[in-house]
């Protein structure tokens, strides 16, 4: 499934190829967020022309609406949402926080209680509770795998507690561990699934990563690594990170569990998307990333521009660009770029037209695709 193409010299980055039944993802490569089966405004058929190779789906959200029985009707996620490309669904455990913790409740010590009405979290699994109608939505390892068998996804993430910022010892130290017990219930699930008789309509080859937690502490972080690299998987992610922490805390955490990740299988970091960060963190052998920053940011009206600083960004929304001729960036070659002033994506989005949300977009994704081609090319060249 994942192949080494070359390893850098002088540090842990390495060029690769993952395989799917839909197509082969070379890495390090960024993985676009298409929560509920899209990416926010950009019809499949540009994906090409963007640059993209693989996109990131939400199982919460995909089980909540419309509901994975439907998708897996339409003989799983690729064909009912036209997404013909590898794909990646997460495990729902990402809305243990997302969920959870809520603003209101931030800074709290459990998850535990009265104070986190949204959800319950046992040995068992999680209780949420549907943002879109109050129904309660039942995850345990074993539906995890069930329901993201059904949408059909080229990888699978292992179900898992990501853990808010703050949480003490005690209670990282036992939230990891149910997730190590909660990793090896999704594999023997996934091998159940694997010889029943209700796989029709589902894709040959269904990967599984296993998810690395451990909070802020190095000795969980360590452990928990160890841990997820000694089952039968097919790659390993690290979550439970962009919960709140700093940038410092950020690259430490990846930084402890770098040398105990298996150098024969793909590592994914969990929701970071900032172009600074990813540039030191391939190299500590991290090949994919997905983040939401880039459609979310371009849904505002800000877009990445190298003006002023390498990663800078600005905002279409401000009056100045209202007469200038120039595009969002001079060397782009994305299709907003080729044919579109600051002063008309302006215009777009002060008048909430939906063009704008479009071509914002596809600049942000082109522009991001840019960033790993040039991450590929350094390592390629020794370089890095
Ligand atoms: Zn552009």
């Amino acid at each position: 499934m994942f192949r080494v193409l070359k390893r850098s010299k002088k540090s842990k980055a390495r060029l690769g190829i993952i395989q799917t039944s839909h197509g082969n993802i070379r890495t390090p490569s960024l993985v676009p967020v298409a929560t509920k089966g899209t990416l926010k405004s950009i019809p499949p058929k540009d994906l090409k022309d963007i640059g993209a190779q693989v996109a990131f789906v939400n199982t919460f959200h995909l089980t909540d609406h419309p509901g994975v029985d439907v998708i897996k009707k339409f003989g799983g996620i690729h064909k009912y949402a036209g997404l013909d490309m590898p794909l990646m669904s997460d495990s729902a455990g990402f809305q243990v926080f997302s969920l959870g913790r809520g603003k209101p409740t931030r800074g709290a010590k459990t998850h535990q209680g009265d104070e986190v009405p949204l959800l319950k979290i046992s040995e068992e699994g999680v209780l949420f509770r549907s943002p879109r109608n109050g129904k309660e939505i039942a995850f345990t390892p074993e539906l995890s795998i069930k329901n993201q068998q059904k949408i059909g996804a080229d990888i699978m993430m292992a179900f898992d507690e990501c853990i808010y910022y703050g949480a003490d010892y005690e209670y990282t130290k036992q939230a990891t561990e149910r997730t190590h017990r909660w990793l090896l219930r999704c594999v023997s699930e996934k091998r159940l699934l694997k010889y029943s008789h209700d796989r029709e309509n589902i894709i040959d080859e269904q990967y599984l990563y296993g998810i690395i937690q451990g909070g802020i502490f190095k000795d969980l972080r360590i452990a928990s690594a160890k841990f997820v690299a000694a089952q039968d998987i097919d790659g390993v992610a690290i979550g439970g990170v962009s919960v709140g922490e700093t940038k410092r805390e950020l690259r430490k955490q990846v930084r402890w569990v770098s040398s105990y990740l298996p150098e024969d299988k793909p590592a994914h970091l969990l929701g970071v998307g900032r172009a600074e960060d990813i540039y030191d963190l391939v190299k500590y052998g991290i090949d994919t990333f997905d983040c939401v920053e880039p459609t979310r940011l371009a849904r505002n009206g800000i877009v990445f521009t190298a003006r002023g600083s390498k990663f800078g960004r600005i905002d279409l929304t401000r009056t100045k660009y209202r007469r200038d001729k120039s595009p969002i960036e001079e060397n782009c070659n994305c299709y907003t770029c080729q044919n579109f002033s600051l002063s008309f994506l302006h215009h777009l989005f002060k008048e909430r037209e939906l063009l704008g949300y479009y071509l914002a977009t596809y600049h942000n994704l082109f522009w991001f695709e840019k960033i790993f081609e040039d991450i590929r090319g350094k390592i390629e060249t020794n370089s890095y």
